[in-house]
């Protein structure tokens, strides 16, 4: 009965009913591989088949399979002797015949309707949450040396929860329309963007690569999708389940390339739409001035979106819980060998709790298994990526080692005979500025400051002063006076921040990621608004009545 009246009452004040679509989804449960579970048995399958192998795997331009001179190995990192992919860089010629076909696709593509463009997405989330699951966890295992726990919240969980929740978000994003005023009516188009969308990939999540290819995609746009040298394997395996979901061709032109030239390429083009960018600070700003360089022949302001690194931080209260404080910390400074951007690696502990957080610390730290994560599922974590990124931690270890402010506490020790093989590593400082404190390692580096309790509001603002980046920190504290007050004096220190929980593992839809300062752009993958980032809306006023005279009623 209160509908009819509802609506009745709208349209007296010249309001129309609207039919709200809503799309109904859940996040994806992961999945827990206990010993004898169907999905444990399904990798190891997988993981057997890819035992000893490498895929070929080519460019995709204009629907072509392109394979350029320009060989390139990806190697597992936990044992480098095997290459897991043999792929080619596409040069700058190619990347503008990609351009090219891209731009031939774009006006069809943009004018399909969003519900049967979501529903390519909807279908390849389906295939990743079944048939395609073992494949995509296993390519990620090996290629990317993550844990099986790792692999999963990643390609499984996160890149499915992607695909789901940006195809509900952009086919509900029709819902939002403006006020209709009689004798008019105004609608609003979500266009994709004019031109094309270059997609950067980090190697760090598979998830990642999907998402920035796969997002703006959905809404209508052609993308050149550049994967990670170091997660090709992955990478291309979510290709081919996009397009074999349904995806047209030339919608996304997959091509490994050498990073600046495809900075270069892109970025000289007149039709750069836009930029998807994730990785590290350097970079993107390096694409962020070349497009300034170039602003002048684009045919349209090209949209920058970048997710950066961060020095994110827990902060220990007095009141803290010690236990979580511990295992939060371990896990969110040593999973996946601390290479995730929201990697705990700056720990701040009161003078106070200190022994026993340290006591527990070391001792666990013992029972930490680092190593190859397919034979023993034990394992916490495994390689770091690649020869330069060891090479980058070494350092950063020699100058703990050589540094009167600094001591290791534990591990630290090197060796890249079979895999590029770092131990957790917890560093002690006395000087709460030291480089180590300032800047990202990006490897399993966790360092620590330990301060007098009554400071803890001077050692607040130090941790907000500290590091150029804003991206996650964590504060645990059981007295809420203390949360309010960090909270309050850490409002811009993070874009994702936790209490009485570790800095890592958001969730898509349920703590949309990222964060400001250096940390990037702040758009926020994973929820609503990072949809509309990849949408030109249009305005379209239509008027129901002549328009009569062109005088005001005033003039006569
Ligand atoms: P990276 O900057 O080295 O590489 C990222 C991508 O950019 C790669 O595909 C690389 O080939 C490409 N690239 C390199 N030079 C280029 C150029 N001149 N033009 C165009 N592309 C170029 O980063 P990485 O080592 O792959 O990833 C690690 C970094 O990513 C860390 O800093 C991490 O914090 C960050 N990260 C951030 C988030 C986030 O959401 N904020 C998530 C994951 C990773």
């Amino acid at each position: 009965m209160l509908l009819p009246f509802l609506q009745r009452s709208l349209s007296r004040v010249g309001l129309r009913w609207r039919h709200r679509t809503t799309v109904e989804v859940a996040n994806e449960p992961v999945l827990a591989f206990m010993s004898g579970s169907p999905e444990r048995t399904a990798l190891q399958k997988a993981l057997a088949d890819l035992k000893g192998k490498t895929e070929a795997i080519p460019c995709v331009v204009g629907d072509e399979e392109v394979w350029t001179s320009d060989v390139k190995y990806q190697v597992s990192p936990f044992n480098h002797v095997h290459k897991v992919a043999k792929y080619c860089y596409a040069d700058k010629d190619l990347l503008n015949k990609a351009i090219d076909a891209s731009l031939a696709a774009r006006r069809e593509w943009d004018l399909r309707p969003v519900q049967d463009r979501a529903q390519i997405f909807f279908k390849a989330a389906d295939m990743l949450s079944g048939p395609r699951r073992a494949e995509v966890l296993a390519k990620t295992m090996v290629g990317q040396a993550k844990t099986v726990i790792q692999a999963e919240i990643d390609a499984a969980a996160e890149l499915i929860d992607f695909f789901r929740f940006n195809a509900k978000y952009a086919v509900e994003l029709e819902n939002e329309q403006p006020l209709s005023v009689p004798p008019s009516t105004n609608r609003m188009v979500y266009r994709g963007l004019e031109g094309f969308v270059a997609a950067v990939s980090p190697f760090n999540f598979t998830a990642i690569g999907g998402n920035l290819a796969g997002a703006p995609a959905l809404m209508g746009n052609v993308v050149l999708w550049k994967p990670s040298d170091t997660a090709i394997l992955a990478s291309y395996a979510v290709y081919k389940i996009l397009r074999e979901a349904g995806l047209p061709p030339n919608i996304v032109q997959f091509v490994p390339a050498d990073g600046p030239v495809f900075g270069d390429t892109v970025t000289a083009s007149e039709h750069l739409g836009g930029i998807n960018f994730t990785g590290s600070v350097p970079t993107f700003k390096r694409l962020w001035k070349q497009v300034s360089e170039n602003l002048d022949r684009y045919r349209t302001f090209p949209r920058l979106a970048g997710e950066c690194g961060g020095k994110n931080f827990h902060f220990v209260h007095a009141s803290a819980d010690v236990s979580s404080v511990v295992s939060g910390t371990l896990r969110s400074a040593f999973e996946y060998g601390g290479q995730k951007c929201s990697a705990c690696s700056r720990l701040y502990a009161p003078d106070s709790l200190w022994p026993r957080i340290k006591a527990e610390l070391l001792e666990e730290h013992q029972k930490i298994k680092v190593g190859d994560p397919t034979e023993d599922f034990g394992t916490f974590f495994s390689a770091v990526i690649d020869h330069k990124s060891f090479e980058r931690i070494k350092k950063w270890l020699r100058h703990a080692e050589t540094s009167p402010n600094l001591s290791i506490l534990a591990g630290g020790r090197c060796d890249d005979k079979v895999g590029y093989f770092v131990q957790p590593c917890i560093i002690e400082t006395k000087d709460p500025k030291d480089p180590i404190m300032q800047e990202e390692i990006f490897g399993p580096v966790l360092s620590v400051y330990v301060y007098p309790e009554k400071q803890y509001r001077e050692i607040l603002q130090l941790i907000d002063s500290t590091s150029p980046y804003g991206l996650t920190g964590a504060v645990f504290a059981q007295e809420k006076s203390v949360v309010a007050e960090a909270s309050k004096l850490l409002r811009n220190a993070a874009g994702n921040f936790y209490i009485n929980d570790k800095s890592t593992g958001s969730v898509v839809a349920q703590q949309p990621f990222g964060g400001s300062r250096a940390s990037g752009t702040n758009d926020k993958p994973g929820s609503p608004y990072y949809v509309l980032r990849w949408t030109s809306p249009q305005a379209v006023k239509e008027t129901h009545a002549p328009l009569g005279d062109w005088r005001y009623p005033y003039m006569q």
